[in-house]
């Protein structure tokens, strides 16, 4: 008999794990926020799924942080600025076995997480998977894509990946999970924060190339100082390559900015900059942006932490 999965946030990335998870026959519950939120989603019947235009239920049972049941494999698919306070709300619930599997983007929140719960393993993932909520609890699926999985205090897989196998959810286990984020990372740092402030698609950017090589430079300063020159490899053309090849895209950055939605900077620029600062390396380019950020989030009036 499989273990439980626990899904945690029923947003985007959790019902796409959660429903190809269950169709595969495996045992999943969603934990939604409070009573509220199960009775709409009781109402609702299930979590859908739309894949190639088709849309499918499937009725994962779900359940409110205060069920009182153990849990034994956790996948965390919230934001980053909730990942903490919502793990830190299952403690109690955790076993002494516990696995979590982190969906987060940027860096920072699993280091929270994992350094409340220092008896369970915390498995850090990196998506390119892309997916978008058209309503309540329910999930388009946009881009197929590739996770990868590794933790950073224990290179050996666990045995769950056979799910993963089952339930068609591409993925690898990695033993430089770290390097990956922080790539992904810096990526998102030479992209993102420039297409909101620059109110463009990611092609815009073509028209900024003396801007986007400046970020690339102190990046890379900024890998190799931190001990991920892998990470630095050749970043400013693969930043290149990406701006050409989702030209036509708008950055996640851009789409919750556009969408009034809180944004992950202090997970992914804000790090850059807190790591470079720990670091006493003076990046003005990377901290210039920063503040160019939070200015133009405050004059929308979104968070900008
Ligand atoms: P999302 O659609 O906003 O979903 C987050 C979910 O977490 C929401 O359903 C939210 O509940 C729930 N949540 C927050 N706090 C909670 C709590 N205390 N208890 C229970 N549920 C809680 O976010 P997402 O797009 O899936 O992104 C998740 C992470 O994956 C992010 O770090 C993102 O950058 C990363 N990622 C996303 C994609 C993608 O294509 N979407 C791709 C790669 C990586 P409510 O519905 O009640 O607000």
């Amino acid at each position: 008999m499989s273990t439980l999965w626990h899904v945690l946030g029923a947003g985007s990335l959790g019902t796409l794990w959660a429903t190809r998870l269950a169709r595969a026959g495996l045992p999943v519950r969603l934990i939604v926020r409070d009573t509220e939120r199960l009775h709409s989603y009781e109402a609702a019947g299930g979590l859908t799924l739309v894949e190639q235009g088709q849309a499918r239920t499937y009725a994962v049972p779900g359940e409110t942080p205060d069920n009182p049941e153990p849990i034994r494999r956790l996948l965390v698919a919230c934001k980053a600025y909730d990942a903490e306070s919502a793990v830190a709300r299952l403690a109690p619930r955790l076993a002494s076995d516990a696995e979590l599997i982190l969906l987060q983007n940027g860096l920072g929140s699993q280091d929270a997480v994992a350094a409340q719960l220092p008896q369970a393993r915390c498995i850090s993932a990196s998506s390119t998977e892309g997916a978008f909520r058209d309503g309540d609890w329910r999930v388009v699926f946009a881009g197929h894509g590739y996770t990868w999985l590794g933790d950073v205090a224990h290179p050996v897989a666990p045995i769950w990946l056979d799910d993963l196998q089952a339930a068609k959810i591409p993925h690898e286990w990695s033993t430089d999970i770290l390097t990956r984020l922080w790539r992904k990372l810096a990526l998102n740092c030479a992209i993102n924060p420039l297409t909101v402030l620059h109110n463009c698609r990611n092609g815009g950017l073509q028209e900024h190339h003396c801007e986007v090589a400046t970020l690339c430079v102190e990046l890379t300063e900024l890998l190799q100082r931190c001990g991920q020159p892998s990470a630095a490899d050749n970043l400013q053309q693969e930043v290149e390559r990406v701006i050409q090849a989702t030209a036509a895209n708008f950055s996640s950055m851009y789409q919750d900015v556009a969408n009034q939605r809180r944004t992950e900077i202090s997970y992914l620029l804000g790090h850059a900059c807190k790591v470079a600062a720990r670091h006493q390396l003076n990046l003005p380019h990377l901290s210039q942006l920063q503040q160019r950020l939070v200015a133009h989030l405050h004059s929308l009036g979104l968070p900008s932490d």
